[in-house]
Order: C-alpha cells, then structure tokens, then sequence
C-alpha cells in the first residue's frame, strides 16, 4: 500500500514560492482610525464612510426592514429601499432603469454573463477588472482581450466576427492605473457594429462628471440604449452592494435569466439605507466630485514633482510605479513610517514588473494631509534613488 498523499502540501509548495516572490498577502484587522495613520489607500473617495448621515440611513433602515433582507430580490428580498434605489440610480446616471445587485462583482457578473452567452461575442480592454474577466468566462461567450484603450482592434475585432450579436465591455476609470477608458470612441465603434456597450463604473461614480453621474455621463453617452453601466456602492457612496443600469430590456433581461441576480440574497437594507442618504449628501454638496479629483490631481503632481513614476488621474486614483513587489512593499512601509496608509499593488492584481502604491485621493484631504503625504513620498524617492531633490 502507498502512503496517502498529503492533500494540503502542494498548497504549502506554492505559498513558500509565492513568499520568495514577495507575493504572499496578509488579513490583518485595521484600527477603527487606521493606527492613527492618514488613510490614502480606501476607496472612500467623497470621504462619507463615518459621515453620520449615512450612519444614521444605515440605521433607520435596519430598525424598518431588519438586519438582513431575507431572501433573494425575487422572492422576499426586495424593500421599498432596494425600488428606491434603482430608481435613484438611474436617475443620477441618466439612464432608464436600474437593478441594485448585493455586491458590484455580482453587478458585473450578472451584466456580463447575462447579456452575453454562447453565440455573442465579448471584447474585453486587457486591463478590465477580475470581476468583467470572471464575468467573460462565465458567459460561454468567446471572448477576445484587446489590447489597453485600443478603440482599433475593438473595432477591427467587431468587424470580423462570426458572431451576430456583440458586447463591448470596459472600466470607465481603470482601478489601479486611474486612467478613464476613451468612451465616447468606443460607443462610436459599438454602435457602427451594431454591439452593446458595457462600461463600469465602479470608480468613476461619485467622482467623474457633474455631480458624480459618472464617466458615461460625462462623455455624453446618458441614456443611450446601446449603454450598459454597473457600477458599486462600495466606494464613493461608502455603502456596500452594486447595480446595473440601462434600457428597459436590459434590466428585464437580466430580472428574468440573470443567474448573479436571481440565486443571490438582495442587498442588506443597512447598505441600501446608506447608499441613498449617500445620494442626498451627493445632491446637496454638488462640490464634492471636483474636490475628490482635485486632490488626486495634486497628489500626482506631487509625486511627479519628487521624481517618481505616476499617471495622470481621471478620477481619484493615483499609482507610483515601483516595478517589483519588494520595491513597492517597502515603499508601502515607507509611507507608513511617515504616518500615510497607501495601497499596494503587486502581481496578480496587476501586470508582472508594474507593482505600484495606488494612492487614494479624498475629497476630505486638507493641506496639511497632503503635507503628510509629501513627506512620505519624498521619503519613498529617496530610497529609490529617483528624488530630483537630493
Ligand atoms: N469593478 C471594479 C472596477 C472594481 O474596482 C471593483 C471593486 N474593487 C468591483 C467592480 C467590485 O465591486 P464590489 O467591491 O462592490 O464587489
């Protein structure tokens, strides 16, 4: 008889190969106040998580509805705050209807996987989030990945497809680069060939546009049929949960074979309570947009200014490019060292040789946090040699 296999060993191989690699991830719980560091690394970007508020939205709607919403949307899982919500969702982007989803990775899966399947074709930007490729391989669809904003070979591909129907699928703001995907081109394209145009905007909501109706809105692209969007309400808005908004068709569509849809729990009435009261701050402080990108436009002059590699945000992400995990975990340390908590990304999250700090800006930030900032920054130059000013 041959000794049995240790089942779990292969595991423990491949965890030592990721710590050489400077690839292993750690769970630690944060402080309520992040160890009294400047939180630079949340997707809190109109800066409402504490605002109370959403606080108080969370907790009226919990005392009405409960801890939970007890079912799927379909069944007992939908309250007059989830109907409120879709309508106010879509009111804001300008789009004919809405549909809240429990997460906006289910928003994604349900959008993508629902309005493609086999015999429709997807076109994917390399650079999409893992939720859109996660949703591109559940959908049976061939799917084909073209290279980063590249509007030609979305068309070129559009143009020599087998398949009748087609779904064009991007971020509006890229998570990690921050870059905004060319919108307005790409619906010109989709619309020429006749596909449906899927854009998320999962870090353009509340930051982009007039009032934060988003890239798709900024780009002139409101309530255009031919326009998907999904979008969480997990980051500006400081609740939790995602939605799908468009024509009629798509949200019946989606209501009826939506798979991410049907067979999940419908979004706690606490997040739901605080999306909306995040909606009414949204309404009455229309400043708070511009204030979030007018942060993020500081910071990457900041760090260009110090020498360090970054782009130019469409919203409220900023990267530094570091290239190797090690280099950006130390910088990371670094920046915490100097009282700044900031994001570090490394490999599979983004490509091999381009892990970054991503840097959150905050429509909240006063001068003297970005002082804080400076410093951690200028001290991250000089351990990689790039400072102009040393
Ligand atoms: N799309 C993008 C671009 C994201 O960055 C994220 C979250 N990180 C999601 C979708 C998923 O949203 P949620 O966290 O609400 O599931």
């Amino acid at each position: 008889m041959t000794a049995a296999r240790d089942p779990l060993a292969r595991l423990r191989a491949a965890a030592d190969r990721r710590a050489e690699a400077g690839l292993r991830r750690t769970l630690r719980p944060r402080a309520a106040d992040h160890d009294g560091l400047l939180d630079l690394a949340s997707n809190d970007y109109l800066g409402l998580s504490r605002d109370p508020r959403l606080v108080a939205g969370a907790v009226a709607a919990a005392r009405a509805w409960g801890t939970g919403s007890t079912g799927s949307r379909l069944v007992t899982g939908t309250t007059a705050l989830h109907a409120e919500l879709d309508r106010r969702l879509a009111a804001l982007t300008g789009s004919a209807a809405g549909l809240v989803f429990s997460s906006g990775y289910l928003a994604n899966l349900g959008a993508v996987a629902g309005l493609a399947g086999p015999g429709v074709l997807v076109v994917s930007d390399q650079v999409n989030h893992a939720s859109i490729v996660d949703a591109c391989r559940l959908s049976r669809s061939r799917v084909v990945v073209v290279p980063h904003g590249d509007t030609g070979a979305v068309a070129q591909t559009l143009a020599e497809r087998e398949e009748e129907d087609a779904l064009v699928v991007t971020d509006a703001v890229f998570s990690v680069d921050g870059d905004v995907a060319p919108l307005a081109e790409l619906h010109r394209v989709a619309r020429a060939h006749g596909a449906l145009l899927v854009v998320d905007e999962a870090h353009a909501l509340g930051v982009v546009g007039d009032g934060g109706a988003g890239a798709a809105h900024a780009a002139g692209l409101a309530g255009e049929p031919d326009v998907v969007l999904t979008l969480t309400l997990s980051k500006s808005l400081a609740a939790q949960g995602g939605a799908v908004l468009g024509a009629p068709e798509v949200i019946d569509a989606l209501v009826d074979t939506g798979r991410a849809f049907i067979f999940d729990t419908g979004l706690n009435p606490a997040a739901a309570g605080a999306a909306l009261a995040a909606l009414d701050v949204l309404a009455a402080e229309p400043d708070l947009p511009g204030r979030a990108r007018d942060r993020a436009a500081r910071i990457a002059a900041m760090a260009a200014g110090l020498g360090l590699e970054t782009a130019p945000p469409a919203a409220a992400v900023v990267p530094v490019f570091l290239g190797e995990p090690h280099a950006a975990l130390d910088a990371q340390r670094i920046c915490a060292g100097h009282g700044a908590r900031v994001g570090c990304f490394r490999p599979p999250s983004v490509p091999k040789g381009r892990a970054c700090l991503r840097i959150t800006a905050r429509a909240t930030l006063g001068e003297a946090d970005l002082t804080t900032l400076h410093g951690a920054l200028a001290a991250v130059a000089r351990s990689t040699g790039r400072s102009l000013h040393t």
